[in-house]
């Protein structure tokens, strides 16, 4: 069977950069899952609708117009890449994250990224609910304050107006929402690694992803 390797974590953990890189170093595809949440989101925001309105964003979630190439999101023919970053569009996500018919339309979605040569995810539920029997599992962590100011540099560094304390306060909240909700909650699973990466380089972190998958 094709490999998987999942690395699910809280808000601005740096489990994206890190499944990007030990994708490219494999050589794996890579399948970035809160995009999926952020696009539901998004399109939300554009047409109005409440983000509580279950039957309807699940329908959005189900004919997603979405493309993964050149190293960006497409949504129907945009490059959405940008517009899916925003703290709006993440809170958005965490949102209708939470609803069980727009997890359920996203499922199988998901589940046809896993192609030969292997696949690295990252998300909330990739090892929990999406890839069961994921090859390895990954739970990747570190102290909210240094994730807080790990999204503030970065904005800092596009040249954007930051504030460590609202930063902060986003990512707690964010993390609050994702681990009380009924479906999916983000918690470690037990048969996923620890990491911990409060002290760690990106390249560490990849380095020790990587190092595990091929014990
Ligand atoms: O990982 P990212 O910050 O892009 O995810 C945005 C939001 O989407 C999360 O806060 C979470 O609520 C939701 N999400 C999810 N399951 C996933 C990935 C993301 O519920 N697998």
């Amino acid at each position: 069977t094709v490999p998987v390797i999942t690395i699910d974590g809280p808000s601005a953990s740096g489990k994206g950069t890190v499944a990007a890189l030990v994708a490219d170093q494999l050589g794996f595809h890579y399948l970035d899952s809160g995009s999926l949440y952020r696009l539901v989101a998004l399109l939300a925001i554009r047409r109005g609708i409440p983000m509580e309105d279950e039957a309807v964003l699940a329908e959005a979630a189900r004919q997603l117009p979405v493309a993964f190439a050149d190293g960006t999101v497409w949504l129907d023919g945009e490059d959405a890449g940008d517009a899916i970053r925003g703290e709006e569009v993440g809170m958005g996500a965490s949102r209708v994250g939470a609803l069980p018919a727009v997890r359920a339309a996203l499922l199988e979605r998901q589940r046809a990224f896993r192609q030969e040569p292997g696949l690295v995810t990252d998300g909330r539920d990739m090892g929990s609910v999406v890839f069961p029997a994921a090859t390895l599992k990954v739970f990747l962590t570190a102290s909210a304050d240094e994730r807080a100011s790990r999204r503030y540099k970065q904005l800092i560094g596009k040249g954007e107006s930051a504030n460590l304390q609202k930063i902060k306060q986003d990512i707690v909240d964010r993390d609050a929402r994702d681990a009380a909700r009924a479906v999916a909650p983000l918690r470690q699973e037990p048969d996923a690694t620890l990491l911990d990466t409060t002290e760690m380089t990106i390249d560490q972190a990849v380095d020790a992803v990587v190092q595990w998958f091929k014990e």
